[in-house]
Protein backbone atom coordinates (compact mmCIF):
# COMPACT_ATOMS: atom_id res chain seq x y z
CA UNK A 1 0.00 0.00 0.00
CA UNK A 2 1.45 3.75 -1.14
CA UNK A 3 -0.34 6.67 0.04
CA UNK A 4 0.40 9.96 -2.28
CA UNK A 5 -0.58 13.40 -0.38
CA UNK A 6 -3.77 14.53 -2.26
CA UNK A 7 -2.31 18.11 -2.09
CA UNK A 8 -3.43 19.73 -5.36
CA UNK A 9 -7.36 18.82 -3.44
CA UNK A 10 -6.57 20.02 -0.54
CA UNK A 11 -5.36 23.29 -1.58
CA UNK A 12 -8.04 23.87 -4.23
CA UNK A 13 -10.91 22.89 -1.33
CA UNK A 14 -9.42 25.56 1.16
CA UNK A 15 -9.53 27.81 -1.72
CA UNK A 16 -13.26 26.94 -2.37
CA UNK A 17 -14.24 27.25 1.45
CA UNK A 18 -11.93 30.80 2.05
CA UNK A 19 -8.76 30.38 3.15
CA UNK A 20 -8.31 33.47 1.91
CA UNK A 21 -10.06 35.05 4.90
CA UNK A 22 -7.86 33.00 7.61
CA UNK A 23 -4.80 34.85 5.88
CA UNK A 24 -6.05 37.66 6.32
CA UNK A 25 -6.19 37.86 9.35
CA UNK A 26 -3.32 39.20 11.75
CA UNK A 27 -1.98 35.67 13.34
CA UNK A 28 -1.09 34.54 9.79
CA UNK A 29 0.12 37.82 8.34
CA UNK A 30 3.66 35.89 8.05
CA UNK A 31 1.95 33.21 5.48
CA UNK A 32 0.63 33.01 1.86
CA UNK A 33 -0.79 30.72 -0.27
CA UNK A 34 2.85 29.91 -2.29
CA UNK A 35 4.43 29.28 1.17
CA UNK A 36 1.62 27.14 1.97
CA UNK A 37 1.39 25.34 -0.95
CA UNK A 38 5.40 24.26 -0.39
CA UNK A 39 4.77 23.26 3.47
CA UNK A 40 1.84 21.00 2.53
CA UNK A 41 3.89 19.68 -0.12
CA UNK A 42 6.60 18.53 2.50
CA UNK A 43 4.47 17.38 4.85
CA UNK A 44 2.80 15.34 2.29
CA UNK A 45 6.25 13.56 1.53
CA UNK A 46 7.19 13.48 5.09
CA UNK A 47 3.77 11.60 5.45
CA UNK A 48 4.15 9.56 2.50
CA UNK A 49 8.14 8.49 3.20
CA UNK A 50 8.22 8.36 7.11
CA UNK A 51 4.53 7.64 8.50
CA UNK A 52 2.20 5.76 5.79
CA UNK A 53 5.07 2.64 5.66
CA UNK A 54 4.93 2.29 9.77
CA UNK A 55 1.06 0.49 9.62
CA UNK A 56 1.61 -3.16 8.52
CA UNK A 57 4.13 -3.83 11.28
CA UNK A 58 2.06 -1.51 13.70
CA UNK A 59 -1.06 -3.52 13.03
CA UNK A 60 0.48 -7.09 13.22
CA UNK A 61 3.12 -6.57 15.96
CA UNK A 62 0.66 -3.90 17.97
CA UNK A 63 1.72 -2.67 21.68
CA UNK A 64 2.77 -4.74 24.06
CA UNK A 65 2.57 -4.11 27.79
CA UNK A 66 6.26 -5.42 29.63
CA UNK A 67 7.08 -6.87 32.10
CA UNK A 68 8.21 -3.58 34.07
CA UNK A 69 4.96 -2.28 33.56
CA UNK A 70 6.23 0.17 30.55
CA UNK A 71 4.90 0.20 27.13
CA UNK A 72 6.57 -0.72 24.25
CA UNK A 73 5.51 0.50 20.96
CA UNK A 74 5.85 -1.71 17.18
CA UNK A 75 8.82 -1.57 15.18
CA UNK A 76 9.58 2.17 13.57
CA UNK A 77 7.38 3.77 16.00
CA UNK A 78 10.78 5.42 17.90
CA UNK A 79 12.69 6.32 15.08
CA UNK A 80 9.72 7.67 13.16
CA UNK A 81 8.47 9.94 15.90
CA UNK A 82 12.03 11.47 16.64
CA UNK A 83 11.80 12.25 12.57
CA UNK A 84 8.61 13.55 13.20
CA UNK A 85 9.29 15.49 15.78
CA UNK A 86 12.86 17.22 14.52
CA UNK A 87 10.96 18.31 11.56
CA UNK A 88 8.55 19.96 13.15
CA UNK A 89 5.32 18.81 12.18
CA UNK A 90 3.90 18.26 15.60
CA UNK A 91 4.09 22.00 16.33
CA UNK A 92 2.85 23.25 12.94
CA UNK A 93 -1.11 24.74 14.12
CA UNK A 94 0.64 26.15 17.65
CA UNK A 95 1.04 29.47 18.15
CA UNK A 96 4.42 30.47 17.03
CA UNK A 97 5.26 32.23 20.52
CA UNK A 98 4.75 28.42 22.15
CA UNK A 99 7.32 27.11 19.23
CA UNK A 100 4.47 26.45 16.81
CA UNK A 101 4.85 27.11 13.59
CA UNK A 102 1.37 29.50 13.68
CA UNK A 103 -0.66 27.90 10.68
CA UNK A 104 -4.17 28.58 11.10
CA UNK A 105 -6.46 26.01 12.06
CA UNK A 106 -8.16 25.46 7.93
CA UNK A 107 -4.27 24.91 6.76
CA UNK A 108 -3.33 22.76 9.87
CA UNK A 109 -6.26 20.05 9.16
CA UNK A 110 -4.41 19.43 5.99
CA UNK A 111 -1.46 18.18 7.44
CA UNK A 112 -3.54 16.09 10.42
CA UNK A 113 -5.51 14.37 7.28
CA UNK A 114 -2.13 13.36 5.69
CA UNK A 115 -1.04 12.05 9.07
CA UNK A 116 -3.69 10.21 9.72
CA UNK A 117 -4.52 9.17 6.03
CA UNK A 118 -0.72 7.73 6.42
CA UNK A 119 -0.96 6.01 9.84
CA UNK A 120 -3.86 6.56 11.80
CA UNK A 121 -2.68 4.96 15.13
CA UNK A 122 0.39 6.53 15.10
CA UNK A 123 -1.61 10.34 14.32
CA UNK A 124 -3.57 9.39 17.98
CA UNK A 125 -0.85 10.46 19.82
CA UNK A 126 0.16 13.98 18.17
CA UNK A 127 -3.65 14.43 18.41
CA UNK A 128 -4.39 13.69 22.26
CA UNK A 129 -0.89 16.10 22.46
CA UNK A 130 -2.61 18.63 20.68
CA UNK A 131 -5.80 18.93 23.13
CA UNK A 132 -3.61 18.59 26.08
CA UNK A 133 -1.79 22.11 24.72
CA UNK A 134 -5.57 23.65 24.12
CA UNK A 135 -6.75 23.23 27.45
CA UNK A 136 -2.96 24.54 28.78
CA UNK A 137 -3.19 27.44 26.20
CA UNK A 138 -6.64 28.27 26.95
CA UNK A 139 -7.02 27.57 31.06
CA UNK A 140 -3.56 26.28 32.03
CA UNK A 141 -1.74 28.82 34.68
CA UNK A 142 1.41 30.91 33.66
CA UNK A 143 3.37 28.97 35.52
CA UNK A 144 1.90 25.50 34.22
CA UNK A 145 2.03 26.41 30.90
CA UNK A 146 6.14 27.38 31.49
CA UNK A 147 6.85 23.95 32.52
CA UNK A 148 4.78 21.76 30.14
CA UNK A 149 3.53 23.81 27.33
CA UNK A 150 6.69 24.36 25.11
CA UNK A 151 7.87 20.50 25.42
CA UNK A 152 4.34 19.48 24.43
CA UNK A 153 4.08 21.70 21.57
CA UNK A 154 7.48 20.36 20.09
CA UNK A 155 6.32 16.73 20.68
CA UNK A 156 9.26 16.19 23.17
CA UNK A 157 6.42 15.34 25.54
CA UNK A 158 2.95 13.68 24.77
CA UNK A 159 -0.51 14.66 26.42
CA UNK A 160 -3.27 12.58 26.82
CA UNK A 161 -7.52 13.09 27.83
CA UNK A 162 -8.40 11.01 30.39
CA UNK A 163 -11.79 10.62 31.09
CA UNK A 164 -13.44 7.60 30.72
CA UNK A 165 -14.30 4.92 34.11
CA UNK A 166 -16.21 1.65 33.36
CA UNK A 167 -19.23 2.88 34.43
CA UNK A 168 -19.17 6.46 33.14
CA UNK A 169 -18.71 6.54 29.07
CA UNK A 170 -20.80 9.10 27.31
CA UNK A 171 -22.13 10.24 31.26
CA UNK A 172 -19.17 11.64 31.86
CA UNK A 173 -20.33 13.38 34.83
CA UNK A 174 -20.93 10.07 36.38
CA UNK A 175 -17.39 9.92 36.96
CA UNK A 176 -15.94 9.18 40.26
CA UNK A 177 -11.76 9.19 40.60
CA UNK A 178 -10.98 11.65 43.44
CA UNK A 179 -8.65 14.76 43.96
CA UNK A 180 -7.49 14.99 47.16
CA UNK A 181 -6.03 18.86 48.00
CA UNK A 182 -2.59 17.91 49.36
CA UNK A 183 -2.29 21.02 51.53
CA UNK A 184 0.82 21.90 49.12
CA UNK A 185 -1.44 23.29 46.28
CA UNK A 186 -1.36 20.10 44.75
CA UNK A 187 -3.92 17.61 44.87
CA UNK A 188 -3.77 13.73 45.04
CA UNK A 189 -5.12 11.54 42.57
CA UNK A 190 -7.10 8.17 42.97
CA UNK A 191 -8.79 5.87 40.44
CA UNK A 192 -9.02 4.03 37.68
CA UNK A 193 -9.43 4.93 33.80
CA UNK A 194 -10.40 3.00 30.78
CA UNK A 195 -9.57 3.47 27.32
CA UNK A 196 -6.92 6.04 27.81
CA UNK A 197 -5.59 6.59 24.46
CA UNK A 198 -1.43 6.60 24.26
CA UNK A 199 -1.64 6.34 27.45
CA UNK A 200 1.55 4.66 28.09
CA UNK A 201 4.62 4.54 25.50
CA UNK A 202 7.96 4.31 24.98
CA UNK A 203 8.30 7.68 22.19
CA UNK A 204 8.77 10.27 24.87
CA UNK A 205 10.83 10.76 28.39
CA UNK A 206 7.52 12.02 29.96
CA UNK A 207 3.81 12.05 29.07
CA UNK A 208 1.16 14.34 30.48
CA UNK A 209 -2.07 13.36 31.89
CA UNK A 210 -5.40 15.53 31.48
CA UNK A 211 -7.04 13.71 34.01
CA UNK A 212 -10.96 15.02 34.79
CA UNK A 213 -11.64 13.89 38.95
CA UNK A 214 -13.95 14.99 41.76
CA UNK A 215 -12.92 16.86 44.72
CA UNK A 216 -13.87 15.98 47.93
CA UNK A 217 -16.74 18.54 48.55
CA UNK A 218 -17.73 18.50 44.52
CA UNK A 219 -21.42 18.70 43.39
CA UNK A 220 -22.89 15.13 41.86
CA UNK A 221 -22.81 15.23 37.70
CA UNK A 222 -20.73 17.21 35.37
CA UNK A 223 -21.22 20.72 37.81
CA UNK A 224 -18.42 18.64 39.90
CA UNK A 225 -15.86 17.66 37.88
CA UNK A 226 -12.35 19.41 38.08
CA UNK A 227 -9.46 19.33 35.27
CA UNK A 228 -5.37 18.24 36.47
CA UNK A 229 -2.49 17.65 35.07
CA UNK A 230 -1.21 14.22 36.08
CA UNK A 231 2.49 14.03 34.80
CA UNK A 232 3.54 10.27 34.19
CA UNK A 233 7.09 11.47 36.31
CA UNK A 234 7.21 14.63 38.00
CA UNK A 235 9.13 17.56 36.78
CA UNK A 236 11.74 18.68 38.70
CA UNK A 237 13.23 22.32 39.58
CA UNK A 238 15.44 22.36 36.24
CA UNK A 239 12.37 21.21 34.41
CA UNK A 240 13.34 17.97 33.60
CA UNK A 241 11.56 14.38 34.21
CA UNK A 242 12.17 13.15 37.59
CA UNK A 243 10.33 10.48 39.88
CA UNK A 244 8.06 8.20 38.75
CA UNK A 245 3.88 9.51 39.94
CA UNK A 246 1.97 6.71 41.39
CA UNK A 247 0.37 5.58 38.18
CA UNK A 248 0.21 2.14 37.14
CA UNK A 249 -0.42 0.98 33.42
CA UNK A 250 -2.96 -1.87 34.42
CA UNK A 251 -3.59 -3.76 30.96
CA UNK A 252 -3.84 -2.79 27.41
CA UNK A 253 -7.11 -3.52 25.63
CA UNK A 254 -6.79 -5.56 22.26
CA UNK A 255 -8.97 -4.26 19.85
CA UNK A 256 -10.49 -4.54 16.36
CA UNK A 257 -7.72 -2.15 14.84
CA UNK A 258 -5.21 1.05 15.43
CA UNK A 259 -2.88 -1.81 17.04
CA UNK A 260 -0.26 0.54 17.38
CA UNK A 261 -2.62 3.39 19.29
CA UNK A 262 -1.87 1.79 22.69
CA UNK A 263 -5.59 1.99 24.69
CA UNK A 264 -4.92 1.84 28.75
CA UNK A 265 -6.30 1.44 31.55
CA UNK A 266 -4.91 3.50 34.06
CA UNK A 267 -4.71 3.61 37.81
CA UNK A 268 -4.13 5.80 39.90
CA UNK A 269 -2.61 6.08 43.29
CA UNK A 270 -1.80 2.21 43.58
CA UNK A 271 1.31 2.94 45.28
CA UNK A 272 0.69 5.12 47.80
CA UNK A 273 -1.76 8.43 48.66
CA UNK A 274 -2.08 8.94 45.19
CA UNK A 275 -0.67 10.65 42.21
CA UNK A 276 0.27 13.98 42.01
CA UNK A 277 -1.87 16.21 40.04
CA UNK A 278 -2.55 20.21 39.47
CA UNK A 279 -5.30 22.06 39.45
CA UNK A 280 -5.91 23.26 36.05
CA UNK A 281 -8.13 27.10 36.38
CA UNK A 282 -10.42 26.34 39.04
CA UNK A 283 -12.56 23.08 41.03
CA UNK A 284 -15.84 22.23 39.64
CA UNK A 285 -15.40 23.87 36.18
CA UNK A 286 -13.50 20.57 34.42
CA UNK A 287 -16.58 20.45 32.18
CA UNK A 288 -16.84 24.01 30.94
CA UNK A 289 -13.09 23.70 30.19
CA UNK A 290 -13.88 20.81 28.11
CA UNK A 291 -16.56 22.30 26.35
CA UNK A 292 -14.23 25.17 25.06
CA UNK A 293 -11.94 22.99 23.60
CA UNK A 294 -14.24 20.48 22.13
CA UNK A 295 -14.98 21.68 18.44
CA UNK A 296 -11.20 21.22 17.33
CA UNK A 297 -11.00 17.71 19.25
CA UNK A 298 -14.13 16.25 17.52
CA UNK A 299 -13.42 17.86 14.12
CA UNK A 300 -9.95 16.15 14.84
CA UNK A 301 -11.84 12.57 14.82
CA UNK A 302 -14.03 13.83 11.75
CA UNK A 303 -10.96 14.24 10.29
CA UNK A 304 -10.34 10.85 10.53
CA UNK A 305 -13.10 9.33 8.64
CA UNK A 306 -12.39 11.67 6.08
CA UNK A 307 -8.44 10.59 6.37
CA UNK A 308 -9.57 6.61 5.77
CA UNK A 309 -11.74 7.77 3.34
CA UNK A 310 -9.21 9.18 1.32
CA UNK A 311 -6.31 6.21 1.73
CA UNK A 312 -9.39 3.65 1.06
CA UNK A 313 -9.74 5.26 -2.07
CA UNK A 314 -6.59 5.58 -3.73
CA UNK A 315 -5.83 2.10 -2.78
CA UNK A 316 -9.51 0.91 -4.15
CA UNK A 317 -8.32 3.41 -7.37
CA UNK A 318 -4.94 1.47 -7.67
CA UNK A 319 -6.30 -1.92 -7.62
CA UNK A 320 -9.12 -1.57 -9.88
CA UNK A 321 -6.91 -0.59 -12.32
CA UNK A 322 -4.64 -3.31 -12.15
CA UNK A 323 -7.31 -6.33 -11.93
CA UNK A 324 -9.13 -7.46 -14.43
CA UNK A 325 -11.88 -9.86 -14.89
CA UNK A 326 -14.96 -9.93 -17.92
CA UNK A 327 -15.11 -8.00 -20.62
CA UNK A 328 -16.59 -4.15 -20.15
CA UNK A 329 -19.43 -3.33 -22.96
CA UNK A 330 -16.77 -1.58 -25.42
CA UNK A 331 -13.68 -3.63 -24.72
CA UNK A 332 -12.27 -6.09 -26.70
CA UNK A 333 -10.69 -8.46 -24.40
CA UNK A 334 -10.10 -8.77 -20.64
CA UNK A 335 -10.66 -5.41 -18.76
CA UNK A 336 -9.97 -3.92 -15.91
CA UNK A 337 -12.48 -3.57 -13.60
CA UNK A 338 -12.45 0.33 -13.21
CA UNK A 339 -14.35 0.12 -16.73
CA UNK A 340 -17.06 -1.60 -15.18
CA UNK A 341 -20.35 0.61 -14.02
CA UNK A 342 -20.63 -0.75 -11.14
CA UNK A 343 -16.86 -0.66 -10.07
CA UNK A 344 -16.98 3.03 -11.34
CA UNK A 345 -19.94 3.91 -9.26
CA UNK A 346 -18.18 2.72 -6.10
CA UNK A 347 -15.04 4.78 -6.76
CA UNK A 348 -17.12 7.59 -7.58
CA UNK A 349 -19.12 7.43 -4.48
CA UNK A 350 -15.58 7.31 -2.61
CA UNK A 351 -13.95 10.22 -4.43
CA UNK A 352 -17.12 12.44 -4.30
CA UNK A 353 -18.05 11.95 -0.62
CA UNK A 354 -14.43 12.22 0.00
CA UNK A 355 -14.12 15.24 -1.41
CA UNK A 356 -17.78 16.87 0.25
CA UNK A 357 -16.51 15.77 3.40
CA UNK A 358 -12.84 17.61 3.26
CA UNK A 359 -14.78 20.66 1.78
CA UNK A 360 -17.54 20.65 5.38
CA UNK A 361 -14.23 19.70 6.98
CA UNK A 362 -12.23 22.32 6.06
CA UNK A 363 -15.02 25.45 6.35
CA UNK A 364 -15.56 24.08 9.85
CA UNK A 365 -11.90 24.42 10.31
CA UNK A 366 -11.92 28.28 9.23
CA UNK A 367 -14.80 28.93 11.29
CA UNK A 368 -12.91 27.85 14.58
CA UNK A 369 -10.07 30.47 12.98
CA UNK A 370 -12.48 33.03 12.38
CA UNK A 371 -13.98 33.05 15.82
CA UNK A 372 -10.96 32.95 17.27
CA UNK A 373 -9.13 35.49 15.29
CA UNK A 374 -11.34 37.90 13.38
CA UNK A 375 -11.21 41.41 14.41
CA UNK A 376 -14.86 42.48 13.52
CA UNK A 377 -16.58 40.65 16.85
CA UNK A 378 -19.93 39.95 15.10
CA UNK A 379 -18.26 37.93 12.72
CA UNK A 380 -16.43 36.26 15.49
CA UNK A 381 -19.73 35.17 16.97
CA UNK A 382 -21.53 33.95 13.52
CA UNK A 383 -17.95 32.12 12.75
CA UNK A 384 -18.57 30.31 16.31
CA UNK A 385 -21.86 29.56 15.91
CA UNK A 386 -21.08 27.94 12.37
CA UNK A 387 -18.27 26.15 14.22
CA UNK A 388 -20.63 24.67 16.75
CA UNK A 389 -22.91 23.54 14.16
CA UNK A 390 -20.32 21.84 11.56
CA UNK A 391 -18.47 20.03 14.46
CA UNK A 392 -21.33 17.57 15.52
CA UNK A 393 -22.05 17.07 11.83
CA UNK A 394 -17.89 16.97 10.67
CA UNK A 395 -17.56 14.02 13.55
CA UNK A 396 -20.97 11.89 13.14
CA UNK A 397 -21.31 12.59 9.50
CA UNK A 398 -17.94 12.32 8.49
CA UNK A 399 -16.81 9.47 10.42
CA UNK A 400 -19.53 7.04 9.70
CA UNK A 401 -18.80 7.85 5.92
CA UNK A 402 -15.37 6.79 6.74
CA UNK A 403 -16.64 3.60 7.43
CA UNK A 404 -18.65 3.32 4.84
CA UNK A 405 -16.18 4.26 2.29
CA UNK A 406 -13.59 1.67 4.10
CA UNK A 407 -16.19 -0.90 3.25
CA UNK A 408 -16.53 0.14 -0.76
CA UNK A 409 -13.16 -0.29 -0.93
CA UNK A 410 -13.02 -3.83 0.24
CA UNK A 411 -15.95 -4.42 -2.03
CA UNK A 412 -14.00 -3.06 -5.35
CA UNK A 413 -10.63 -5.40 -3.89
CA UNK A 414 -13.60 -8.38 -3.47
CA UNK A 415 -12.69 -11.15 -2.10
CA UNK A 416 -8.91 -10.11 -1.24
CA UNK A 417 -10.14 -7.19 0.71
CA UNK A 418 -11.60 -9.40 2.91
CA UNK A 419 -7.86 -11.32 3.45
CA UNK A 420 -5.96 -9.12 5.60
CA UNK A 421 -2.52 -8.96 2.65
CA UNK A 422 -3.86 -6.27 0.95
CA UNK A 423 -4.29 -4.22 3.70
CA UNK A 424 -7.62 -2.56 3.06
CA UNK A 425 -9.42 -4.54 5.79
CA UNK A 426 -7.16 -3.12 8.56
CA UNK A 427 -8.43 0.65 7.05
CA UNK A 428 -11.87 -0.60 8.06
CA UNK A 429 -10.84 -2.11 11.12
CA UNK A 430 -9.03 1.47 11.98
CA UNK A 431 -11.98 3.22 10.73
CA UNK A 432 -14.50 1.70 13.04
CA UNK A 433 -13.55 3.23 16.20
CA UNK A 434 -13.92 6.88 14.69
CA UNK A 435 -17.97 6.97 15.21
CA UNK A 436 -17.36 5.87 19.41
CA UNK A 437 -14.43 7.82 20.71
CA UNK A 438 -14.92 11.50 21.65
CA UNK A 439 -18.61 11.15 21.95
CA UNK A 440 -20.26 8.80 19.74
CA UNK A 441 -22.18 9.47 16.99
CA UNK A 442 -25.85 9.37 19.18
CA UNK A 443 -23.98 11.53 21.45
CA UNK A 444 -23.18 14.04 18.57
CA UNK A 445 -26.63 14.03 16.68
CA UNK A 446 -28.31 15.22 20.52
CA UNK A 447 -25.79 17.97 21.03
CA UNK A 448 -26.36 19.19 17.40
CA UNK A 449 -30.13 18.86 17.64
CA UNK A 450 -30.16 20.32 21.30
CA UNK A 451 -27.89 22.29 21.66
CA UNK A 452 -26.44 23.63 17.82
CA UNK A 453 -29.40 24.32 15.92
CA UNK A 454 -30.66 26.46 18.97
CA UNK A 455 -27.64 28.84 18.52
CA UNK A 456 -28.94 32.66 18.22
CA UNK A 457 -32.31 31.63 18.49
CA UNK A 458 -32.47 29.33 15.29
CA UNK A 459 -30.64 32.44 13.10
CA UNK A 460 -26.70 30.58 12.83
CA UNK A 461 -28.78 27.17 11.23
CA UNK A 462 -31.36 29.17 8.92
CA UNK A 463 -28.08 31.57 8.14
CA UNK A 464 -26.20 28.32 6.88
CA UNK A 465 -28.31 27.27 4.52
CA UNK A 466 -29.52 30.55 3.76
CA UNK A 467 -26.33 31.11 2.62
CA UNK A 468 -26.28 27.35 0.43
CA UNK A 469 -29.57 28.66 -1.31
CA UNK A 470 -27.87 31.99 -2.32
CA UNK A 471 -25.06 29.74 -4.28
CA UNK A 472 -28.00 27.25 -5.52
CA UNK A 473 -29.52 30.40 -7.25
CA UNK A 474 -26.14 31.39 -9.14
CA UNK A 475 -26.14 27.41 -10.52
CA UNK A 476 -26.95 28.18 -14.38
CA UNK A 477 -26.70 26.57 -17.81
CA UNK A 478 -25.16 23.19 -17.48
CA UNK A 479 -25.32 23.07 -13.93
CA UNK A 480 -29.01 22.91 -13.40
CA UNK A 481 -28.96 19.09 -13.03
CA UNK A 482 -27.07 20.63 -9.67
CA UNK A 483 -29.23 23.07 -8.77
CA UNK A 484 -32.60 20.75 -8.82
CA UNK A 485 -30.79 18.72 -6.33
CA UNK A 486 -29.24 21.30 -4.35
CA UNK A 487 -32.80 22.94 -3.94
CA UNK A 488 -34.87 20.07 -3.04
CA UNK A 489 -32.14 19.22 -0.69
CA UNK A 490 -32.14 22.47 1.16
CA UNK A 491 -36.10 22.57 1.11
CA UNK A 492 -36.09 19.18 2.82
CA UNK A 493 -33.26 20.33 4.93
CA UNK A 494 -35.18 23.30 6.02
CA UNK A 495 -38.33 21.66 6.79
CA UNK A 496 -36.76 19.20 8.81
CA UNK A 497 -34.65 21.87 10.67
CA UNK A 498 -38.45 24.11 11.63
CA UNK A 499 -39.88 20.47 12.91
CA UNK A 500 -37.13 19.37 14.63
CA UNK A 501 -36.43 23.26 16.65
CA UNK A 502 -40.43 23.05 16.96
CA UNK A 503 -40.25 20.09 18.50
CA UNK A 504 -37.34 20.90 20.77
CA UNK A 505 -40.01 22.60 22.97
CA UNK A 506 -42.58 19.71 24.69
CA UNK A 507 -41.70 16.93 21.82
CA UNK A 508 -38.55 16.18 22.70
CA UNK A 509 -38.89 12.74 22.70
CA UNK A 510 -39.36 12.63 18.71
CA UNK A 511 -37.32 15.37 17.81
CA UNK A 512 -34.28 12.70 20.05
CA UNK A 513 -35.40 10.17 17.22
CA UNK A 514 -34.99 11.44 14.21
CA UNK A 515 -31.57 13.41 15.54
CA UNK A 516 -29.31 10.80 13.90
CA UNK A 517 -30.96 10.69 10.62
CA UNK A 518 -30.77 14.23 10.58
CA UNK A 519 -27.17 14.92 11.01
CA UNK A 520 -26.96 12.58 8.13
CA UNK A 521 -29.38 14.77 5.79
CA UNK A 522 -27.93 17.71 6.94
CA UNK A 523 -23.61 16.73 5.93
CA UNK A 524 -25.28 15.58 2.86
CA UNK A 525 -26.75 18.62 2.16
CA UNK A 526 -23.81 20.70 3.31
CA UNK A 527 -21.69 18.78 1.19
CA UNK A 528 -23.73 18.97 -1.77
CA UNK A 529 -23.79 22.67 -1.65
CA UNK A 530 -19.89 23.20 -1.18
CA UNK A 531 -19.27 20.74 -3.85
CA UNK A 532 -21.62 22.67 -6.35
CA UNK A 533 -19.57 25.99 -5.13
CA UNK A 534 -16.57 23.80 -6.13
CA UNK A 535 -18.07 22.91 -9.61
CA UNK A 536 -18.49 26.52 -10.15
CA UNK A 537 -15.00 27.57 -8.99
CA UNK A 538 -13.39 25.21 -11.02
CA UNK A 539 -15.30 26.10 -14.23
CA UNK A 540 -13.79 29.75 -13.43
CA UNK A 541 -10.43 28.18 -14.03
CA UNK A 542 -9.09 26.14 -16.71
CA UNK A 543 -10.60 23.33 -18.96
CA UNK A 544 -7.53 20.62 -17.61
CA UNK A 545 -8.10 17.40 -16.65
CA UNK A 546 -8.47 18.71 -12.72
CA UNK A 547 -10.55 21.17 -12.91
CA UNK A 548 -13.47 19.48 -15.23
CA UNK A 549 -12.82 16.18 -12.68
CA UNK A 550 -14.00 18.20 -10.06
CA UNK A 551 -17.15 19.84 -12.18
CA UNK A 552 -17.78 15.69 -13.15
CA UNK A 553 -17.44 14.78 -9.81
CA UNK A 554 -19.96 17.52 -8.28
CA UNK A 555 -22.70 16.37 -10.50
CA UNK A 556 -22.17 12.64 -9.81
CA UNK A 557 -22.57 13.42 -6.07
CA UNK A 558 -25.75 15.58 -6.81
CA UNK A 559 -27.09 12.69 -9.13
CA UNK A 560 -26.28 10.20 -6.42
CA UNK A 561 -25.71 10.99 -2.76
CA UNK A 562 -27.46 15.03 -2.44
CA UNK A 563 -30.47 13.27 -4.33
CA UNK A 564 -30.72 10.94 -1.62
CA UNK A 565 -31.48 14.01 1.49
CA UNK A 566 -35.14 14.68 0.58
CA UNK A 567 -35.42 10.53 1.11
CA UNK A 568 -34.12 11.31 4.90
CA UNK A 569 -37.13 13.61 6.02
CA UNK A 570 -39.66 10.78 6.85
CA UNK A 571 -37.51 9.27 9.17
CA UNK A 572 -36.55 12.78 10.50
CA UNK A 573 -40.14 13.47 11.44
CA UNK A 574 -41.26 9.88 12.55
CA UNK A 575 -40.78 10.59 16.12
CA UNK A 576 -40.93 7.97 18.60
CA UNK A 577 -43.84 6.35 17.74
CA UNK A 578 -42.15 4.02 15.20
CA UNK A 579 -38.78 4.03 16.96
CA UNK A 580 -40.36 2.75 19.87
CA UNK A 581 -43.46 0.76 18.16
CA UNK A 582 -41.81 -3.04 19.77
CA UNK A 583 -42.45 -2.72 23.05
CA UNK A 584 -38.89 -3.15 25.04
CA UNK A 585 -39.99 -6.44 26.51
CA UNK A 586 -40.80 -7.71 23.06
CA UNK A 587 -37.68 -6.50 21.70
CA UNK A 588 -35.16 -9.58 22.48
CA UNK A 589 -38.08 -12.11 20.55
CA UNK A 590 -38.51 -13.62 17.02
C1 LIG B 1 -9.95 2.63 21.24
C2 LIG B 1 -10.56 3.59 22.22
C3 LIG B 1 -9.87 4.73 22.56
C4 LIG B 1 -10.41 5.62 23.49
N1 LIG B 1 -9.67 6.70 23.92
C5 LIG B 1 -10.10 7.42 24.98
C6 LIG B 1 -9.26 8.40 25.59
O1 LIG B 1 -8.14 8.67 25.13
N2 LIG B 1 -9.71 9.04 26.70
C7 LIG B 1 -10.93 8.78 27.23
O2 LIG B 1 -11.27 9.39 28.24
N3 LIG B 1 -11.76 7.88 26.67
C8 LIG B 1 -11.37 7.18 25.57
N4 LIG B 1 -12.18 6.24 25.01
C9 LIG B 1 -13.52 6.03 25.55
C10 LIG B 1 -14.60 6.51 24.60
O3 LIG B 1 -14.62 7.91 24.58
C11 LIG B 1 -15.95 5.88 25.09
O4 LIG B 1 -15.89 4.51 24.71
C12 LIG B 1 -17.13 6.58 24.48
O5 LIG B 1 -17.28 7.86 25.03
C13 LIG B 1 -18.44 5.81 24.70
O6 LIG B 1 -18.60 5.41 26.04
P1 LIG B 1 -18.94 3.89 26.37
O7 LIG B 1 -17.95 3.03 25.68
O8 LIG B 1 -19.08 3.75 27.82
O9 LIG B 1 -20.33 3.62 25.66
P2 LIG B 1 -21.79 3.96 26.29
O10 LIG B 1 -21.79 5.33 26.85
O11 LIG B 1 -22.19 2.84 27.17
O12 LIG B 1 -22.69 3.97 24.96
C14 LIG B 1 -23.21 2.76 24.37
C15 LIG B 1 -24.24 3.17 23.31
O13 LIG B 1 -25.33 3.88 23.96
C16 LIG B 1 -25.50 5.16 23.37
N5 LIG B 1 -25.85 6.13 24.41
C17 LIG B 1 -25.28 6.29 25.62
N6 LIG B 1 -25.88 7.30 26.29
C18 LIG B 1 -26.81 7.80 25.47
C19 LIG B 1 -27.75 8.88 25.57
N7 LIG B 1 -27.80 9.67 26.64
N8 LIG B 1 -28.57 9.10 24.51
C20 LIG B 1 -28.50 8.35 23.40
N9 LIG B 1 -27.64 7.33 23.24
C21 LIG B 1 -26.80 7.06 24.27
C22 LIG B 1 -24.17 5.49 22.72
O14 LIG B 1 -24.33 6.41 21.65
C23 LIG B 1 -23.69 4.12 22.26
O15 LIG B 1 -24.26 3.81 21.02
C24 LIG B 1 -11.69 5.37 24.04
C25 LIG B 1 -12.39 4.22 23.65
C26 LIG B 1 -11.84 3.33 22.77
C27 LIG B 1 -12.60 2.07 22.42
Amino acid sequence: MTYRAPVSDMLFTLEVVGLDRALALEPFSHLDEGTLGGLLDEAGRFMAEVVAPLGPAGDTVGTVLQDDGTVATPPGYRDAYRKFVEAGWPAAAMPQEWGGGGLPWAAGVAIQEMLTSSDMAFSLCPMLTFSANEMLLQHGSDEQRAVYLERLVSGAWTGTMVLTEPHAGSDVGALSARAVPAGDGTYRITGTKIFITWGDHDLTDNIIHVVLARTPDAPPGTKGISCFIVPKRLVGPDGSPDEPNDITTVSLEHKLGIHASPTCVLSFGDRGEGAVGHLIGEENEGMRYMFTMMNNARLQVGLEGLAIAERAYQEAVAYASERTQGRAIDDAGPSPIVRHPDVRRMLMLMRAQTEAMRAVMYRNALAIDLAAHHPDEAVRDAEADIAGILTPVSKAWGTDLGVDMASLAIQVHGGVGYVEETGIARLWRDSRIAPIYEGTNGIQAIDLLTRKLPLSGGDAIHGLLAEARRDADLLEGHFAGIREHLVAALDATGKATDELLGALDGRLGDALAGATTYTAMLGITLGGWLLARSARVAAAKDTDGFHSAKIATARFYADHVLSTAPGLLAGVLAGRDTTFGVPEDALGRV
